[in-house]
């Protein structure tokens, strides 16, 4: 049997691997010219099952020592001394088994460990498909068995099968922008937190001595063109901002987009489908999106993988991650909310919160940094079958 996956970045790589060892052969084309190694992009959270699956890929161990080392935060607001707690009580009550690492760095080991035996082809794209016969932006012709979009919120694998993004695409209220800097303000392993009502950023080191990573989110009420976004970042909304938003501009990395969760009846269209965000993304930076497509790839794969045939292959796959995928888009919205408080009140109250978690009992401290169940607990009534 043949796969063709569209998108090489977590998703992909994780299906592509767990196709060969079920004996498939596997092309995987990738829009972008290389693979997105290093420590470029955002860190990302791999939970629970997620973890298990890159375990059983052999690679727990390389994820684990490249796991980011942000141990402290320190949260500024606009009025009322910063207030600085360790990362860990922020997280207990996200995951027992967690791990933070940068997506660059993620897909560069998810690459490593395919490279050998699986068609990559990057610079590539898929233009145009005909049941599952391809044409390639290169202008060769590929027919496999079965083709799948692993290539992210803004799929091209959704849009020529399903149609148009807009159908899919729910917008959260919110727009986000990561760019690198100088490490202009010296915080250490500290990420620098900042908010005010409907802007939240934060500052963190990257693994690059001397270089920085900037995240900020802001509300609007409605969407906006991508200008007008850019402009409302540029508010400062915090002093130690100034310097940080000085350097948005000479930025060579500067990334912006909606937050939006990707919602559909069924991501199967007879012998395509779809993996990761391309067919369930919850939105990023709020709903675990990474662990949703980790752990997506490894039961699509696993369904295919027994034999069944690939109808009946496909319904199980999306059976067994509807419930995971509504648990993400449910609490995509509330992870929203903690992260960037509409009102001062909020704010405050968010302040309190952090002052009294580290003198909270474990259970107590847990329950009130889950999230309402948390991004962790959406994978919990997954069942990982046994590797082939
Ligand atoms: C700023 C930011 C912060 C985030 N923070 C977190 C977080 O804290 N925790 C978390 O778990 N998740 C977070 N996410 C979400 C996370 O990055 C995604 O959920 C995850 O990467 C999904 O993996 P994927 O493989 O499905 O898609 P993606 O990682 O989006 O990969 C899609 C791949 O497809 C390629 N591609 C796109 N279009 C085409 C095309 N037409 N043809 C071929 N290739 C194509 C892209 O170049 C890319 O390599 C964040 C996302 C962003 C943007």
């Amino acid at each position: 049997m043949r796969a063709l996956i569209s998108g090489a970045s977590i998703a992909g790589p994780v299906l592509a691997y767990w196709l060969r060892r079920h004996g498939w052969q596997v092309t995987v084309v990738e829009r972008a010219a290389t693979v997105r190694a290093g420590d470029g992009g955002h860190a990302v959270d791999l939970f629970g099952p997620a973890v298990e699956v890159v375990d059983r890929m052999g690679l727990g161990e390389k994820v684990r020592a490249a796991r980011t080392r942000n141990d402290t935060i320190t949260l500024f607001r606009t009025t009322g001394r910063p207030i600085t707690l360790a990362a860990e009580h922020l997280a207990a009550g996200v995951s027992d088994r967690h791990v933070e690492i940068m997506r660059g760095t993620l897909a560069g080991l998810l690459h490593e460990a395919t490279r050998d035996d699986v068609d990559y082809r990057f610079g590539t794209v898929i233009d145009h498909l005909d049941g599952t016969t391809a044409t390639l932006s290169d202008g060769s012709t590929l027919t496999a068995d079965l083709v799948v979009g692993a290539d992210g919120l803004h799929s091209g694998v959704r849009r020529l099968v399903f149609g148009p993004e807009q159908r899919f695409r729910h917008f959260l209220g919110a727009y986000l922008a990561v760019y690198t800097l100088p490490d202009v303000l010296h915080t250490g392993p500290t990420v620098a937190a900042f908010t005010a009502p409907g802007r939240a950023a934060t500052v963190y080191p990257t693994e690059t001595p001397g270089l920085s990573r900037a995240l900020f989110l802001v509300r609007t009420p409605h969407e906006l063109p991508h200008g007008q976004v850019r402009d409302l970042i540029r508010r400062p909304f915090h002093p130690h901002l100034e310097p940080v938003l000085a350097h948005l501009g000479a930025a060579t990395d500067f990334y912006l987009d909606d937050i939006s969760q990707i919602k559909m009846d069924s991501w199967t269209h007879g012998p395509v489908t779809l993996v990761g965000d391309a067919g369930y993304g919850p939105g990023p930076a709020v709903g675990g999106g990474t662990s949703l497509a980790t752990a997506g790839a490894y039961v699509l794969a696993t369904e295919l993988g027994s034999g069944s045939g690939l109808a009946a292959a496909l319904a199980r796959y999306e059976s067994a991650m509807r419930g995971p995928v509504h648990h993400g888009h449910r609490i995509g919205p509330a992870v929203l909310n903690a992260i960037v408080p509409r009102t001062r009140a909020q704010i405050w109250l968010s302040a309190q919160a952090m002052r009294l978690l580290p003198h909270l009992p474990p259970g107590l401290r847990a329950r009130l940094t889950s999230f309402g169940g948390g991004p962790a607990a959406m994978l919990d009534s997954l069942h990982l079958q046994p590797t082939p």
